[in-house]
């Protein structure tokens, strides 16, 4: 018999805190909730935060997730400001002296950008809503930028600052933009978007140093300068503080989970959103996923987990992005993939890369699709995806986590 608890205390006050505070609610938990926060900022979103804010179509203020009064209805004990700094089973630190002990800890922190070695003050990355607010602020005075690092995030401020008119340089320090999700023939189709944007693309370089917060030293010799530099190089999960108190992924990337969020050597304990690797039946192996969508899915399992219900089958994962006009949009996992074709569009072949439909297959099973600006046809793959991936996903777990 499940023992319920009467007391959760849930770290990150972010998109997968906000989720598992609704969620309980939503699902009849009459205990107590503590939701702690390192930001002073309520709840927000991060996704208009390198699309609708930096266009100056949103204000700042509009990315917020919930209000006071709305934690205030659902009962929540809410702290901003304040950190978690230690965890010992269930006894939480937190960096303003207190301790709390509740009955189930769920632990959704998040991650935090990617710094390069030397990495001046001045040089933007983005996260949160005051990088937002600063980088917005460097834009509309700048003329040109430096963008090291052309994943998705990279790509959405490249866009704004293009369509603001700045020139704009990339520098990716591998063959293709955006290659780490969709491999290279998606990254070659990105590659066009930027420079049928004006961008600058150099690909297959890096940054050997920074001479000052403008300029920096390729790996070649060579220097460029810009007015403002950003930074995108990923991020990292913050997991110091837990380090000999949680299962961690190997150089910390990661709090292990497994496939309800639960940390299991510890009883009462959950993690998810960007911080959690959860464990992944169809790679065999604990990922992260650093997915909006993840964070409300994992919410919805954590909560059923921890309440005693049933716990919801996982979702095909989902990500997108919003890049030159055009969204891109990834179902499934295409990293598991030994093949991509063609599916839709002229793309690959030299047309118009927006209606372009890539799909990503492991032998015969279709196990992602990535869509260039075909919203509706991506929809139309999804149960494909779901079959193909379950047809790829066997029972047996392995004793290991990896
Ligand atoms: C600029 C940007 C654009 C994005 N665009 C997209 C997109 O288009 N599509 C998509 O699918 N995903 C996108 N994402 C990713 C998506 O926003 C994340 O997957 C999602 O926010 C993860 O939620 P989370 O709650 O796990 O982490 P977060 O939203 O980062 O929340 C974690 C919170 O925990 C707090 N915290 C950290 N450490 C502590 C501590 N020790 N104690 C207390 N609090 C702590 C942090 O301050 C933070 O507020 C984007 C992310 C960014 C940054």
């Amino acid at each position: 018999m499940t023992i319920l608890p009467d007391s959760v205390v849930v770290i990150g006050a972010g998109l997968a805190g906000l989720r598992t505070v609704e969620r309980l609610r939503q699902n009849g938990f009459e205990g107590s909730i503590t939701l702690v926060g390192r930001e002073p900022d309520l709840p927000y979103d991060r996704p208009p935060l390198s699309k609708q804010v930096l266009q100056e179509s949103w204000a700042p203020e509009h990315t917020l997730l919930t209000s006071l009064k709305a934690l205030e209805e659902l009962g929540v004990d809410v702290r901003l400001g304040v950190s978690a700094v230690s965890l010992d089973k269930r006894r939480i630190g937190l960096d303003d002296g207190t301790e709390l002990h509740p009955d189930a800890v769920v632990i959704a922190t998040g991650v935090v950008p990617r710094e390069l070695p030397g990495q001046p003050a001045g040089v933007s990355t983005l996260r949160t809503l005051t990088h937002a607010r600063d980088l917005r602020d460097a834009l509309t005075t700048a003329k040109s930028l430096l963008v090291v690092g052309a994943g998705f995030i990279g790509a959405e401020v490249t866009t704004a600052a293009r369509s603001a008119g700045l020139e704009v340089t990339v520098l990716e320090a591998e063959s293709r933009p955006c290659a780490r999700i969709l491999g290279e023939k998606g990254g070659e189709l990105v590659a066009r978007l930027f420079r049928e944007a004006g961008v600058d693309l150099r690909t297959g370089s890096s940054v050997k140093q920074f001479v000052d917060a403008r300029t920096v030293e390729l790996a070649d010799g060579e220097k460029l300068t810009a007015d403002h530099i950003l930074v995108a190089v990923g991020a990292v999960p913050d997991t110091g503080w837990l380090e000999g108190a949680a299962p961690l992924m190997p150089g910390g990337d990661g709090i292990i989970t497994g496939s309800t969020g639960r940390i299991e050597p510890l009883p009462c304990v959950w993690a998810l959103g960007d911080i959690a690797a959860w464990w992944d039946q169809p790679r065999r192996r604990n990922a992260r996923a650093e997915h909006w969508t993840s964070a409300g899915d994992q919410a919805s399992a954590v909560v059923a987990d921890l309440l005693g219900l049933e716990t919801p089958t996982p979702p095909v994962p989902y990500v997108w992005s919003d890049q030159f006009g055009l969204k891109l949009q990834v179902i499934g996992r295409p990293d598991l993939a030994d093949q991509v074709e063609t599916l839709k569009g002229e793309g690959t072949s030299g047309g118009a890369v927006k209606g372009t439909v890539l799909g990503y297959r492991r032998g015969d099973a279709l196990v992602a699709v990535a869509a260039f600006g075909a919203p509706a046809a991506l929809l139309s793959y999804r149960e494909q995806v779901a079959v193909g991936t379950a047809s790829i996903t066997t029972v047996a777990v392995p004793d290991d986590d990896e």
